[in-house]
């Protein structure tokens, strides 16, 4: 058995690793210090313990009752960008969205500006395809690597995925997450062609401050928007805005926002999207279906 380098705490709180600020408790937490150790911790976690790997929390509700397995954090440790072509770069897990955007915008690199808009990491961007200013994360993949059970790296292309609006399912049977992938980016001689693409994402970044309330603690948008409608016109229109759960809140700014006012439970926001659900299926027969992803278990009563 190796020794592990990396951190693992007990009895984590979730809440600190989500941006809705709110949720249980994770049995076991663990912190790799680099790939090396990970895998070894992977090859020493029995097969039974369920595991989740997770990137920044942001897109996340982790219920009251706490995850009953171990959550693996891939950043900070695996957040490392490399060239490895004029146009391509490898990069790992862990690394968030904005670093993604402004590295490869440094080198002159063009379609990234995107990942300017997604306060995640690149591992739950590829798990989410998520995507922001028409720009999405699977149009730039060549290929990715996964890390299985026993902390072996594999390639993997995108015909091995199902990929679609806000999901990317494996087609393959073995227990794997992403580990890193390799990105093609476009090359762009005109200086003034990259600059005038970054100041292009920094409009829709302030428009975005403008329309979203981007200083309360969110997920982003709560739902997928269904084919034809948009999500939060839907919930405006069912007379929505503002309803609130105990602390958990729909925006006044934004309807499909869920908004924490301060102390909300994954409890109170849970039961505010079912709410949301219900009243619009009444409405408009219109079922809406959560883009945000939701682990472990409620509260035992
Ligand atoms: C203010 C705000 C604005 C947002 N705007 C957008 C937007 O414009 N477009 C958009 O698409 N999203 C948006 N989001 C949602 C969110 O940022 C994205 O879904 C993001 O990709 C999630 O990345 P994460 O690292 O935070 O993932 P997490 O929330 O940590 O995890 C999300 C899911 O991915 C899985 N996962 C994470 N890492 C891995 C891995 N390495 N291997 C396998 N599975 C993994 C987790 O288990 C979980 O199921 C927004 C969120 C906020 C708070």
């Amino acid at each position: 058995m190796s020794a592990l380098r990396g951190e693992l705490r007990l009895n984590e709180p979730m809440a600190k690793h989500c941006t809705w600020r709110a949720g249980g408790a994770a049995k076991r937490f663990y912190i790799p210090a680099d790939l090396d150790d990970l895998s070894a911790f992977m090859r020493q976690t029995p097969a039974a313990d369920p595991l989740h790997f997770v990137g920044l929390g942001s897109n996340l509700l982790v219920r009251d009752g706490g995850i009953d397995g171990t959550v693996i954090a891939t950043s900070p440790a695996l957040s490392q960008i490399k060239a490895i072509s004029e146009t391509q770069r490898w990069i790992s897990a862990g690394t968030p969205c904005a670093q993604i955007a402004r590295k490869t915008a440094r080198d002159g690199l063009l379609g990234g500006g995107f990942f300017a808009g997604i306060p995640g990491a690149l591992g739950g961007a590829l798990a989410m395809n998520a995507g922001a200013f028409g720009g999405e994360t699977w149009h730039m993949v060549d290929y990715v690597e996964t890390i299985d059970r026993q902390g072996q790296i594999k390639r993997r292309d995108s015909e091995d995925f199902n990929i679609g609006y806000r999901y990317a399912q494996a087609r393959f049977e073995s227990e794997e997450y992403f580990f890193a992938a390799v990105l093609s980016f476009q090359t762009n001689s005109d200086a003034e062609a990259v600059s005038q693409a970054t100041t292009h994402i920094k409009q829709l970044l302030q428009q975005r401050k403008d329309t979203q309330p981007t200083h309360l603690p969110s997920c982003g948008s709560v739902f997928k928007n269904p084919v034809g409608h948009h999500a939060a016109k839907l919930i405006q229109d069912c007379g929505l805005k503002g309803l609130r759960i105990g602390d958990a809140c729909v925006s006044d700014k934004h309807a499909n926002f869920i908004v924490n006012l301060g102390k909300a439970t994954a409890t109170e926001i849970e039961a505010l999207i079912q709410h949301v659900q219900a009243r619009v299926l009444a409405d408009t027969g219109i079922a809406l279906i959560p883009e945000v992803r939701m682990l472990g278990t409620p509260l035992a009563k």
